[in-house]
This record gives structure tokens, sequence and C-alpha cells, in this order.
């Protein structure tokens, strides 16, 4: 059988034992699948027949970026399946700095969209730590969010159209640069947050904004969750621009600093803010106007110290504390992560009742918390004892992974913020999406896949 996908791609697109191995991880570890080959199709017209044979031969196949996706969605599961690789589709199409567009395909790194908008002028506005290696495919397939949904959203928001394989092998080119166009149903936003599970997306329009000529980073060292809260309404009731505004706990900072980071500030405060204003406007008066409100909250002890970057390298330096998070809480023993949202006047109460629930279920587990508290996205991550078996401390904590998502969604949030729900998610979905919402989803899979050969075993459960 593998003999036909390697007559229909050739050598370089039909990868097999040693040169596929690598695919059968993602970034976490914690997933593994060897799949029967790597389809890396260096076309859309290459993509579609893949489909198409995959249809025929009955073939599953599961969709691959940068394999950074944090819920085991890009690795093959328990069906044998193939992996689609979209490494070999990563060109910019298109870049219009006048009305403030980009087309480019699925394989393109999302650093690489950031990198050609600002050579022309513009600003791509997805940012996060993985962005190097996520790629369009996996961003708009996961909906990631990241540092700035605060202002412009997540990837749907800036996704404006979208070219892609239905499972049928049917390209849908849906590749438009407009606005407006109201023609019924919208595919795209069907396709995002798919998690591969109803097209191969082969390319995507988004929108542009314009660059940030003022940007102003400043570390704010708060007592609690609260006097964020009053600092992030300060600052956005004032008018401050705000780009992102970042809760961090002392865990997660000291666990960064801890990978050979310099400190900007003396360690000792329960929590920090990584705060940033920005504006296209070069004459706008950011920084004083920062300066005098954050000066306000150190006088009714919402902040306690603060510093400003007054370099791009100092800059850089905040935001690299802020991205090695993940690896350095990771460092410290094994960890099961989370990724909820609540309304962001509720984010204390949340980060309170979930430490308490942690603490009275579970209290060999550490408390670790930080988030872009500026759209309400919180991780907390429960981490176990050094030493102890990564899978093993996860199948120990599921309760508690249950109780953080129960406090999140009675608080009227969302199980899932940022990260989609893969395999890793299936028993919080079948357990608190609404049932209607579930049966919906299964019928829309049904009719546009209904042998399941897209990402079988990913978002959603069995019925
Ligand atoms: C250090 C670190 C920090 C992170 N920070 C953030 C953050 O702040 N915000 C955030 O939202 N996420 C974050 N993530 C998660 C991750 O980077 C995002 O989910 C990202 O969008 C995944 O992109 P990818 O190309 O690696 O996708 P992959 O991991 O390869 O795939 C993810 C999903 O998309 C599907 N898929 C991939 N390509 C296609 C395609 N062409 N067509 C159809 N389906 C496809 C896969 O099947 C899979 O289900 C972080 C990850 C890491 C490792």
């Amino acid at each position: 059988m593998t003999d036909a996908f390697a007559a229909l791609l050739g050598p370089l697109g039909w990868l097999t034992g040693a040169d596929a191995a690598a695919y059968a991880r993602d970034w976490t570890g914690d997933w593994q699948g060897e799949p029967i080959g790597v389809a890396r199709p260096r076309d859309r017209a290459e993509a579609a027949a893949l489909v198409r044979l995959c249809a025929a031969r009955e073939v599953a196949l599961v969709p691959a970026g940068g394999r950074t996706g944090l819920t085991g969605g890009a690795v093959v599961g328990e069906r044998p399946a193939i992996v689609v690789s979209l490494e070999r589709m990563a060109a910019i199409r298109a870049l219009d700095a006048v009305e403030g567009t980009i087309v480019a395909e699925a394989g393109c790194a999302i650093a690489a969209l950031q990198r050609a908008a600002a050579e022309a002028g513009r600003l791509f506005p997805l940012s996060f730590g993985a962005e190097g290696s996520a790629t369009v495919g996996g961003a708009l397939s996961t909906n990631a969010g990241g540092i700035r949904a605060l202002r412009y959203g997540s990837a749907r928001d800036l996704c404006l159209g979208i070219e892609a394989v239905l499972p049928d092998g049917s390209l849908l080119d849906e590749l438009r640069r407009v606005r407006k166009n109201n023609t019924g149903y919208d595919l795209r936003h069907l396709l995002i947050g798919a998690e591969g599970t109803l097209g191969l997306i082969t390319a995507a329009a988004f929108r542009l904004a314009p660059p940030l000529r003022v940007l102003e980073t400043a570390l704010v060292a708060v007592p609690s969750p609260a006097a964020a809260l009053a600092l992030f309404a300060r600052l956005d009731e004032g008018g401050a621009d705000l780009v992102a505004f970042e809760l961090i706990g002392a865990l997660p900072w000291g666990a960064a600093l801890a990978r050979g980071l310099r400190a900007p500030l003396p360690e000792g405060p329960p929590w920090w803010c990584l705060v940033e204003a920005g504006s296209p406007d070069a004459s706008r008066p950011l920084r004083p106007m920062l300066e005098a409100r954050i000066a306000a909250a150190l006088e009714a002890g919402e902040a306690t110290d603060a510093t400003f970057a007054d370099s791009e390298a100092a800059r850089a330096h905040l935001w690299k504390i802020r991205e090695t998070i993940p690896e350095g809480t990771r460092a410290l023993g094994p960890a099961l992560p989370t990724d909820v949202a609540v309304p962001v006047s509720a984010v204390p109460e949340f980060l309170a009742r979930a430490e308490a629930a942690l603490a009275r279920g579970w209290p060999e587990a550490r408390f670790v918390a930080f988030g872009h508290l500026g759209d309400g996205n919180i991780h907390i991550v429960a981490l176990g004892p050094a030493g102890e078996e990564q899978k093993a401390w996860k199948r120990r904590l599921a309760a508690a992974e249950e109780a953080i998502n129960d406090i999140a969604v009675s608080l009227g949030g969302s199980f899932s913020a940022e990260h989609g729900i893969g395999r890793s998610k299936l028993a919080a979905m079948r357990r608190l999406k609404p049932p209607p919402a579930l049966a919906a989803m299964r019928a829309i899979k049904a009719a546009l896949d209904p042998r399941v050969l897209f990402n079988p075993g990913t978002l959603i459960p069995d019925g």
C-alpha cells in the first residue's frame, strides 16, 4: 500500500522508517504514535491527490504542522494512519501592504509571517512562545491565541479566507482577502479550530495591522491577583493602548529564571505582571501615561515594584523569561497543565478557588499559575514531585484537572481556552461540552468525513 504513496509523492514526498521517526512525537513528548508513513505534498494539487488516494484506500490521516500543539492532536493515535506534513508548502504567496493582507501556505511558520509583515511596514499580530516552529495550518486548526489576543483576537479573528482539501479530495477555495462575504455558512470558521478533523488546510489569508511604532514594556510586582486586576483596569480604562497583560506566579517566574536568565527585579513578590502597550502613532506619549498609572498603583498598594524595558534587548529579555516558563516549569517535575478561560473580572476568584481545591485534595502538588490575564486565559499547572513519572502523575491528578475545569465552567468560562482538545481533553469534552453542541459537531463530522479518516480519535469523543 505504501508503494502507491511513494509513486504519487516521490522520494521527497513520502518518508518511512527512520526518516519518519521524528513525526511520531510532538513537543510535549507525552504523545507517541508511529505513522504508516509521512506524506509531504509539495502543492495543493498534490495534497488533493493524496487525500483522494487516502479516501480510495480507506487510509486515515493526521495533519501535522510544527507539532508544538499541547494536546496531542498532531500525533497518530490508536488507529493506524499516515501523517501529512505541510512543511514543503511554506511559501508566502502574496502580501498587500495597502489593504493590509497576507496570504501564506499552511506550512509557513508564524514567525515567518511576522517577519514578512514587518519588512513591508505592517504587523502580523499573532504571537506566542512556539511561533518559530508553529505553522499557519496548526495555528488555525487550534485557533491559537497567545499574548496579543487581548488587542487583536485569536487566529480566527485574523483569518480572512481559507484554502483546504476536504475529506472527499475536493479543493475548497475560499481564499478571499475581503472583509465582507455573506454568502451562507462560513466554512472558514468550521475549519478553524477543527484540529484537522474536517479537512487539510493548505493556505490562508490574514489581515495585518498597522505597525506599533511606540512600544512600552513594563514588569510590575503585585501582591495578589486582585491587585493585578486592579492594575489592568487602571491601565485599560486609562486608554493605555494595552497589547499584552500577563500574570505570572512566583514559582513559574523563578522556574524560568532558573534556566539561566537574569532577574530584572529582585525576586520575592508573589505575582508579576508583564505589561505591554503600543501604538502606531509615533507621537503617542505612552511611557508617561504608563508611568503615571503605575505610580498611582504603587501608591494605592496595588503594586510593590516596577521597571520599564529601556531598550529592545531589555524588552526581549522580559519576553524571553515569559516564554521560558513552560520549559522551566517542566524541568521541575511532572506537570499536569490546564488551559482555562474565565471572564476577566473572575480571574482572582478562579485562582483562589483552584489553589484551595488543589491544596485540599492533592497537597503533594505544587500550584503553578500564569497566563494572559488581559483576556482571562489562565494556565494552572499542578506540579508533581521531581522524579515521578509524567504519565503516572497525570493519571493520578485526573480528578484535580476535573476540579479546575469545573471551577472555570462554574464561573462562566471554558475548559480549553487556546490549546484545543486534541486527545488529551477528550474526557473533559465528553463531560462538559453541552450535549446539543456535541451532537451538532458529530453531525457536521459525519456529513464531511463519514468514514472518519481525518484525525480519528481527536477533538470529538466517541458517542
Ligand atoms: C512553548 C510553547 C508555548 C505555546 N504558547 C501558546 C500560546 O501562548 N497560545 C496558544 O494558543 N498556543 C500556544 N502553544 C501551543 C501551540 O504552539 C499552538 O497550538 C500552535 O498553534 C500549534 O501549531 P503547530 O503548527 O505546531 O500545530 P501542530 O501541533 O502540528 O498541530 C496542531 C493541530 O492542528 C492540526 N493541523 C496542523 N496543521 C494542519 C493543517 N494544515 N490542516 C488541518 N489541520 C492541521 C493537527 O492535526 C493538530 O490537531 C504553545 C506551545 C508551546 C510548545
